[in-house]
């Protein structure tokens, strides 16, 4: 039997796993306890409680972990499990990852002859639940093909970029921009309001004219406006996306995305611990109560 190891049960991972177990014989692990046998309970996926205990029939492994930081230390580092994987198995890295980082992993994979293939994904918490994901694929041709039955659980796009690493640019490059879209439309209900428009009139003006964006029509509606907060995706997280794409510049002619990298990087001292990335409102005093002080002030 050919069995699927799932690592990292998060906001993202819980669902896209219990979608995963339903094609495939799919086990499941996560450092924070209880949580793998919350998953197993709500699908077809079996619970592993330490990796020590992997079983002799895993040939697939995927990883949905925070950043480059956990992949490495789980791979490579403590966890070491490029030495406890089977040869001839593939890695499936679908966090949003460094693509320097996954190079280097993707050639250590090589040197035990583990395939490697980075699959970030795009649409959030919603999509993740339906299987409807976006994912950007970097990889060789034959790992990529061996990666897409498992990829098609999961997604309904799947974009295939380039060689491994660069599913990983696109990623942070697709972020930089939804990033900045939430910014400017936040930036729009603000200037706005202080000109007498409510914050719904305007949304509803964006959203049936040409300032639409995923931002506009999703994020503004369902988590700004109504002040919840709750998209499911960590304001650190963009911050790292952003970051990552900034750092792949290679030219000074970004100035529009640098500085609302800039910008969300300031506010992020005025938000509380753990903040969703929706947050971004309150910068813009569209949270209930407002933020103390100015969000945005240098
Ligand atoms: P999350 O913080 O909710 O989940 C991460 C999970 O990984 C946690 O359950 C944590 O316990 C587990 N974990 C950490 N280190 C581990 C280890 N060594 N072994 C096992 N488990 C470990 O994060 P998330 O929101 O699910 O995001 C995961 C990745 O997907 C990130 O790279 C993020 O940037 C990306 N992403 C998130 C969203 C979103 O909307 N949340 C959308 C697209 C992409």
């Amino acid at each position: 039997m050919s069995s699927t190891l799932f690592i990292g049960l998060g906001r993202m991972g819980a669902p896209m796993a219990i979608q995963h177990a339903r094609s495939f014989h799919t086990v499941v692990f996560d450092l924070a306890s209880d949580t793998a046998e919350r998953v197993a309970a709500k699908s077809d996926a079996v619970a592993l409680s330490s990796l020590s205990d992997m079983p002799e029939s895993i040939d697939t492994i995927i990883l949905m972990l925070p950043s480059s930081r956990e992949v490495e230390e789980l791979l490579v580092g403590r966890g070491d499990l490029l030495t406890l994987i089977k040869r001839d198995s593939i890695i499936i890295d679908m966090g949003s990852s460094e693509p320097e980082s996954t190079r280097r992993l993707a050639a250590q994979a090589g040197g035990f002859g583990i395939a490697y293939v980075d699959a970030p994904v795009s649409g959030g918490v919603p999509k993740a639940a339906t299987g409807e994901l976006s994912i950007l694929v970097g990889g060789a041709d034959a790992h990529v093909a061996r990666a897409l039955p498992h990829l098609r659980t999961m997604g309904s796009k799947i974009i295939p970029v380039g060689d491994v690493g660069t599913g990983d640019v696109a990623k942070a490059v697709n972020n930089l921009v939804s990033a900045t879209n939430i910014a400017v439309a936040c930036e729009a209900l603000s200037i706005a309001e202080s000109s007498g428009i409510s914050r719904e009139r305007m949304a509803e003006v964006l959203n049936s004219s040409t300032g639409r964006s995923q931002a506009s029509e999703l994020k503004l509606t369902e988590y700004v406006i109504p002040r919840n907060f709750t998209s499911g995706f960590a304001y650190d997280l963009m911050l790292k996306d952003m970051a990552i794409a900034v750092g792949l510049e290679t030219s000074t002619r970004t100035p529009v995305t640098r500085s609302a990298f800039d910008v969300l990087k300031r506010g992020r001292a005025s938000l509380g611990t753990e903040p969703d990335h929706t947050e971004i409102g309150r910068l813009y005093g569209l949270g209930d109560p407002p933020i103390a002080g100015e969000g945005l002030s240098p």
